[in-house]
């Protein structure tokens, strides 16, 4: 796919062209120019002549069906993974990537450990969400979820993110709500910051993944250009700013940040009706194991017990390499 070639073929055409092809694309989610039955035979043909539709992908299927994880190789050959997630409510949630691997390094994420390549273009994060779409659209079915929890950091691709995110969000493309977009971030205050003046109702994630800058610093190395005090204040910020709810992200390994102590302390950080806690299963990519079931268990009866809300992230498409960044790698 590739729409920035558009204003180029299009430039001795009227406005209004673009639009509807734009439509056609993102909104009507078509894989073939021949669908664009409303443009004139030649225009078509020129677009088909120097534009693609494709899609370059190899899905993975989990066992039960409810988990696709696509490998998309981009024009330039670089890979980069997008997963849909079925959920029994209807709900379709597709978890995109915003960069070809990631500079932010963490120690647990196999991505982090690809090192980085290089941003993608608005063009390559919409793909993700229109491959599902077109998948969803043969079984009379739409995405109606989009979270930034893929490859790479969505802060240093700010503008990108921001744009991709507008059109998913618009009524004359994706529709998708804002209440139903989530960007992830490892806590990059100034992304944090800028996200907190658009009029938009997103929701955000931080990835914490333990209380103390000196545990957070082993694991996440990004912590130590912005420290856990650093990060909380720039939220209550944003809390205070958007009246939003914030959901802190806490990857439970074992015996590295599933400790009792771990669980106190990271109450007494998040406490507050606007912070939720979800806690996610690990899903082992290297040298770390996830927490046994005891502690997870303990982990979040303390957690509740000092009143704080916590989800848990149940474990997606078991068998096909769900965590970010498997695949790639591979
Ligand atoms: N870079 C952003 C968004 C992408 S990562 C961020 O870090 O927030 C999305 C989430 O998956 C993050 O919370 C990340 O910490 C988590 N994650 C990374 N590797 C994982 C793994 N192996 N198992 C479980 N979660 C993982
Ligand atoms: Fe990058 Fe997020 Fe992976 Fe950390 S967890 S390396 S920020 S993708």
């Amino acid at each position: 796919m590739n729409v920035e070639k558009l204003d180029d073929i299009l430039k001795d055409f009227p406005a209004y062209r673009k639009k509807q092809v734009l439509a056609y694309m993102f909104k009507n989610f078509v894989s073939d120019f021949d669908e664009m039955t409303s443009l004139p035979k030649d225009l078509r043909e020129i677009l088909k002549k120097n534009c693609s539709l494709e899609i370059n992908s190899d899905m993975y299927i989990s066992d039960d069906l409810e988990t696709y994880k696509s490998l998309i190789t981009l024009s330039d050959g670089k890979k980069i993974e997008a997963v849909l997630m079925k959920h029994d409510d209807k709900r379709n949630t597709v978890c995109v990537s915003s960069q070809v691997g990631c500079p932010v390094g963490c120690e647990f994420c196999a991505t982090g450990r690809m090192g980085f390549t290089r941003n993608l273009t608005v063009d390559e994060i919409l793909l993700q969400v229109v491959l599902f779409e077109r998948l969803l659209k043969k079984e009379n079915s739409r995405v109606t979820n989009v979270v930034f929890m893929g490859m790479g950091e969505p802060m240093f691709n700010y503008e990108n993110v921001m744009s991709a995110v507008r059109l998913l969000n618009s009524k004359g493309f994706f529709g998708i709500a804002a209440r139903h977009i989530s960007i992830s971030t490892s806590g990059i205050v100034g992304g944090i910051k800028r996200l907190m003046e658009e009029k938009l109702q997103i929701n955000l994630a931080i990835s914490f993944h333990a209380p103390t800058d000196e545990k957070r610093s082993k694991i996440m190395p990004i912590n130590k250009n912005f420290g856990i005090s650093a990060i909380v204040s720039a939220l209550k910020e944003y809390i205070l700013k958007t009246k939003r709810r914030v959901m802190i992200e806490y990857i439970l390994i074992d015996h590295i940040n599933d400790f009792e102590a771990d669980a106190y302390k990271l109450a007494d950080i998040v406490k507050g009706d606007y912070f939720f806690v979800n806690l996610i299963p690990y899903n082992p990519t290297g040298e770390f194991k996830p927490s046994f079931s005891e502690r997870v268990k303990k982990f979040k009866e303390i957690l509740k017990g000092r009143g704080i809300t916590v989800t848990q992230r149940y474990r997606f498409g078991r068998g096909i390499k769900a965590a970010c960044g498997q695949l790639a790698v591979k």
